[in-house]
């Protein structure tokens, strides 16, 4: 048995000691599915204790707590923190009845299916959930792939799916305990004979994605790393910004603690377009023929300096499309630390991050390295929190200017 593969149909996987008496073994009613979290329905044979415990899949893959059916009693046997178990006890006091719209889409009937649950509250999280489909397409083609997204990611479903179970909830929602989605898990189930679950990692290797089989759009060509136009794509968010120094950053803090985030945002988000321009603006001293693209949730601006600006605050499936096709042309792209790096990096050649200070513990969760070996080193840099624009600059002055060489030496002339 395939340990990427959770069973239960025809039987519920069961290695879930008992909570409260500790026997091994606790009969196995059902899966529960309220939303993110899939959880097994038990009763312990020795003490009759009633309780749901995580399935393995997800962020319970090391973080599963069970909670008492009748006490409501949380158990966190492996000290996960709060924040993953707190909104599921809080959806388990206070289920909702809300009427939440799921399309099915069939696109292979498949008896014998894998299920996906790739439904989260962090974009980023959901992202990740969904490229561990790649690897059930690929080791488990007798199995149909069965994917739960949320709508807004309906347009990255990979080929080769069998089904689509789009949820139309916004991610900020996600975390609920929905009894509409529970009924329809269960109403599809004693449709198939066979069900495992998909894992659903959190870090799936990245290296090994086959980013055109989700977004439609290939990568970024690294065999013409060196001859392809120099194209530099920035990606400019507005809810994590790249501050000039440690006293913008706190001006900015105590503005929003006053209540005035709102009038000070266009500030400090026209600081960081400065901070953006003024590195392409040393960049091309070097090479005056880079191109550059921006991309991001904003506003965008009238073209200046010859950038392609493609922010907007109305997502479509084209204006992602268009966005991939930007990461897709650029040797490699600028931007902070953040989920909002994940497609960029999947399909440019390489990145240049900001990394705050408080995010050190999450080093290249965020960023989809494409390369095995010391070539990472090259293509994925991450500088200070408050990086001058030379600084960047002079990264990206290399990444162009030094690549050919350290390609040679590093990929050619090694046994
Ligand atoms: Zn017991």
């Amino acid at each position: 048995m395939d340990r990427h593969l959770v069973p239960v149909k025809p039987r519920l996987f069961a290695e879930r000691p008992c909570p409260r008496c500790g026997a091994e073994g606790p009969e196995a009613l059902g899966m529960v599915v309220p939303g993110v979290h899939m959880l097994g329905d038990y009763r312990c044979r020795a003490c009759g204790y009633a309780f749901l415990h995580d399935l393995p899949v997800g962020f319970a893959v090391d973080h599963d707590v069970a909670i008492g059916r009748e006490d409501g009693t949380l158990h966190d046997a492996r000290g996960a923190e709060g924040w993953v178990w707190g909104p599921l006890l809080e959806g388990f006091r206070n289920p909702s009845d809300r009427a939440v719209r799921i399309e099915r889409r069939v696109l292979r009937p498949a008896r014998r299916v894998v299920l996906l649950n790739t439904l989260d509250f962090l974009y980023g999280h959901v992202l990740l959930k969904l490229w561990n489909a790649q690897y059930y397409l690929e080791a488990h083609k007798d199995l149909g792939l069965v994917l739960i997204v949320p709508r807004s990611f309906a347009w990255m479903v990979p080929e080769g799916t069998a089904e689509v179970w789009e949820v139309d909830l916004r991610l900020g929602e996600a975390h609920g305990w929905y009894r509409a989605i529970d009924r329809y898990v269960q109403e599809r189930l004693g449709e198939y004979e066979e069900v495992y679950l998909g894992k659903g990692y959190a870090h799936p290797d990245k290296s090994t994605i086959d980013i055109e089989r989700f977004c439609g759009v290939a990568p970024f060509d690294m065999a013409r790393y060196d001859q392809a136009p120099r194209h530099i794509t920035f990606v400019l968010r507005e809810d994590r910004l790249w501050y000039s120094s440690r006293a913008a950053r706190t001006l900015h803090r105590v503005l929003r603690r006053a209540g005035l985030g709102g009038s000070a945002r266009p500030l400090f988000t026209a600081a960081q377009e400065r901070l953006a321009r003024r590195v392409l603006r040393r960049v091309r001293k070097r090479y005056p023929d880079v191109q550059a693209t921006f991309v991001g949730l904003g506003d965008a601006r009238a073209e200046r300096d010859g950038v392609k600006d493609l922010r907007t605050r109305r997502m479509t499936v084209e204006v992602e499309r268009d966005w991939c096709r930007a990461y897709a042309r650029s040797q490699f792209v600028i931007g902070v630390h953040g989920s909002n790096m994940l497609l960029p990096t999947a399909l440019a050649g390489g990145c240049i991050e900001v990394l705050p200070y408080d995010r050190y513990r999450n080093i290249v969760q965020d960023v989809a390295v494409r390369q095995r070996d010391v070539m990472q080193l090259f293509l994925y840099r991450f500088v200070d929190e408050y990086a001058t624009p030379a600084a960047v600059a002079r990264h990206a002055v290399s990444m162009f200017a030094d690549h050919r060489v350290f390609h040679r030496n590093n990929r050619i002339n090694i046994f």
